[in-house]
């Protein structure tokens, strides 16, 4: 339910709320101003601002009429469309005005040369790449939105090759490899201070239009569009605009500020979205890495192709050299994640080159395998044929790969290759208990899990998650962890990726050893018998695991996560129906939906019924489970169901209040992976623990029990019975007044 950028303005003009462009490009003043410069109203009370400028080319023409044309579209099945493409209000440029209204790296046409209207300055404008951010984003189908992106990369590798690193980071917005840790952190509301600094409208106004539209980068461009300017700023690059995010990320306080506004003042139609939305940390053009490599992938090889082949033909005609080119990129990024070394690599060397020229090393975090679910032993026995397999226990905790470099230098790095070495200095100071024999250098991959020293065992997620994150002094340090290793992916300045799992693991336990409490190899069972298998399954439930990772030991066991090595599969708990029984629940009130829920409810708070008090009880926040069609029908639906405020028999905290209440009217069925002790919601509350109540983990929508009503829903006694029926709580009772962390999902 993405809307696009023309019907937002239609609807704001059709309101006769959208002020009219401009007509023509003030005088510039070449004067350098300050953000606290005053706001300069012209003739018909629209806002005109001084800015900061650097010298400029001067343009003085109409500015602002819309480009329009057609273009082609791919839909998911591949089926071409025509499209009219609407740019909005783009403003005074340099010489190449035309040109840069006009680019559209979609086109069918699309030269990448001859279409880089950047050519002669050899310098990425901000706004082609912010064009390229528009056109995908207005796209429906997958393939073409890569296709697009691929046009732009493939120009900037002809063109503007010193651009490509920036762009691409500007691409996935990152500022540098995700395991520096460099993010921007500009908080929304700051932002809407800019904003209202540079174009003149007030905080109240901002506040309800980005309430009404759920994204603040529209307003931004929206409020830059009927904006006139007594000049107007030099126009922006990329090189310089990757440079000042960066910038901004490393400051604080007023001077972070006053960046925020000089660049959010010089940007130009699109960019102004695109750079909020980069500030507030997401760009909602649905890029991510994958996609990412691959449109990298066939920019090259149209790069490549240029004199022999048409930009739109280079897919067909290539097709096989565009596999290869994506599988050895992708290959190379799994074990080498840094653009900064990876892109000057492929611009310089021959594909094929790649890997040896990026080679995983300590220090850097590899991609991480990743595990799908499945329905059951069955279908694992199905999914591996008669492949030879082995089950390890799935422990609940923190996925950690754990790297020692030559310099003797350890790092731990979090599932999404997050540096999280600063969070575990006890792990690091008692790192040598792990090693068997002489060990330079290692990668490791493992689950870290909160541990009771005293009764040892496993202590529940929640746990873990309530160890401090930042700055932990090893002293003071309340949660105990111990590791259990399930990998070894590198030892002595060897890469082990392409080995199966079986020569990996005999690597494991030849050059490390276990210490009680505190470094564990996984649980694991080596069969191919289906009982064995159901067995193991529960025994990890009675161990306090969340289930059954199962992995392929010989065929197509590597750990090369862009080549053919099989997934690993996961059994969990609540897949086994006598453990993750279903609930059916009383919806009680909804959350506004926001980005590509906005218009519907994006979640709602459900509730249990309690027979004894007669009152519904608040269980749990729910945000997944729903496809948009869902969505649509719960809001029409329930829309006609608000109430003004909560009814005097619904028990909750402030702190959940929903944006509407709703009668108690419909159950719904929600599964969930554990049922956790909460401070803030209220089911079974006075059952299990005098002051608080239950809640789910993990809840997801089902279905709709339309043949249950409300009071038919599951009464508190079921939820504490469900509760403390759960294995992890039999085994841990003392531990349950830790479990105080509240899941929060959307
Ligand atoms: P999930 O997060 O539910 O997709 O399950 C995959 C996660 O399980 C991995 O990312 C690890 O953090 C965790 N895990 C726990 N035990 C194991 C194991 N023995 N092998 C692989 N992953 C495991």
């Amino acid at each position: 339910m993405q809307k696009s950028i023309t019907s937002f303005f239609k609807k704001k003009s059709d309101a006769g709320d959208s002020p009219s462009p401009p007509k023509k490009v003030p005088k510039i003043e070449a004067k350098a101003e300050l953000p606290d410069e005053p706001i300069i109203k012209s003739e018909d009370g629209s806002p005109t601002i001084k800015a900061k400028v650097e010298p400029m080319s001067v343009d003085s023409g109409e500015n602002t009429s819309p480009l329009k044309g057609v273009k082609k579209e791919q839909d998911s099945e591949g089926k071409t469309t025509d499209r009219k493409v609407t740019s909005i209000g783009l403003n005074s440029t340099s010489a190449s005005k035309e040109d840069m209204e006009n680019y559209d790296p979609s086109a069918d046409s699309y030269n990448p040369l001859k279409n880089a209207y950047w050519k002669d300055k050899k310098v990425t404008p901000y706004l082609a790449l912010a064009r390229t951010f528009q056109v995908i984003e207005e796209t429906k189908g997958r393939l073409k939105m890569i296709d697009t992106l691929s046009n732009f990369f493939s120009s900037v590798m002809l063109v503007s090759p010193e651009d490509l690193v920036p762009s691409v980071y500007l691409s996935i917005n990152q500022l540098a490899p995700a395991y520096e840790g460099l993010e921007l952190g500009v908080a929304e509301t700051t932002l809407m201070k800019a904003i209202c600094k540079a174009t003149g409208r007030n905080l109240a106004h901002i506040k309800s239009q980005t309430h009404l539209i759920g994204d603040l980068g529209i307003v931004a461009e929206q409020s830059r569009v009927s904006q006139r300017m007594m000049f107007q700023p030099a126009p922006l690059n990329v090189r310089d605009v990757f440079r000042k995010l960066r910038e901004i990320a490393k400051i604080s306080g007023q001077s972070k500020m006053d960046l925020v506004y000089n660049m959010f003042v010089a940007c130009r139609s699109s960019e102004a979205r695109f750079f909020i939305r980069s500030l507030i940390g997401k760009l909602r053009i649905g890029i991510a890495e994958q996609s990412l490599l691959t449109a990298l992938a066939i920019g090259l090889v149209k790069k490549n192709h240029i004199d022999d082949c048409k930009a739109s033909k280079v897919q067909e005609v290539y097709k096989d050299e565009i596999v290869e080119t994506t599988l050895l990129l992708k290959t190379a990024y799994s074990q080498c994640p840094n653009y900064d070394v990876i892109i000057p690599a492929i611009l310089k060397y021959d594909i094929k080159e790649l890997q040896e020229r990026c080679p995983m090393h300590p220090g850097m975090p590899l991609r991480p395998m990743l595990a799908q679910p499945t329905k059951g032993v069955h279908e694992v026995f199905e999914r591996f044929g008669g492949m030879q397999i082995t089950c390890e226990w799935k422990y609940d905790g923190e996925r950690a790969q754990i790297h020692l470099n030559e310099k003797g230098e350890i790092s731990i790095f979090s599932r999404n290759s997050e540096n999280n070495t600063a969070k575990y200095p006890d792990l690091i100071a008692r790192s040598s208990g792990l090693l068997k024999g002489e060990v330079k250098s290692y990668i490791i991959d493992s689950e870290i899990v909160a541990w009771d020293v005293e009764r040892k065992q496993i202590l529940p997620f929640q746990v873990l998650s309530t160890r401090k994150r930042k700055n932990v002094d090893i002293e003071e340090i309340k949660v105990q962890v111990c590791v259990y290793i399930f990998d070894l992916l590198y030892i002595n300045g060897t890469a082990l990726v392409t080995k199966n799992l079986s020569e990996r693991r005999k690597l494991l336990l030849e050059h490390f050893q276990e210490v009680e409490g505190e470094w564990k190899f996984a649980t694991a069972l080596d069969t191919n018998d289906i009982d064995e298998v159901q067995q193991f399954l529960e025994e990890s439930i009675k161990g306090n695991c969340e289930g059954l990772m199962v992995k392929t030991l010989d065929e197509e066991a590597t750990y090369e996560i862009a080549k053919r090595s099989r997934n690993w599969l996961k059994l969990k708990k609540d897949y086994i129906s006598n453990v993750g029984d279903s609930l059916d629940l009383v919806v009680i009130g909804g959350y506004k939906g926001k980005g590509r829920r906005t218009g519907t409810y994006g979640g709602f708070l459900l509730a249990c019924y309690d027979t004894e008090n007669e009152e519904y009880q608040s269980i749990c926040k729910i945000g997944t489970g729903f496809t948009d069609e869902d969505l649509q029908t719960h809001s029409e639906f329930l829309g006609k169901h608000v109430t003004p405020s909560a009814k005097s028999y619904y028990r909750y905290d402030s702190s959940l209040e929903p944006d509407h209440w709703f009668e108690p009217v419909q159950v719904w069925e929600v599964k969930c992976a554990d049922l956790s002790l909460s401070p803030i919601h209220r089911a079974a509350i006075g059952i299990v623990d005098g002051e608080r109540g239950i809640s789910l983990r993990f809840p997801r929508f089902i279905r709709i029990r339309d043949d249950k009503n409300s009071e038919n829903a599951t009464d508190a006694n079921q939820v504490a019975h469900m509760y403390q029926s759960q294995d992890q709580v039999k085994n841990n009772q003392k531990s349950c007044t830790q479990m105080d962390m509240e899941d929060e999902f959307y």
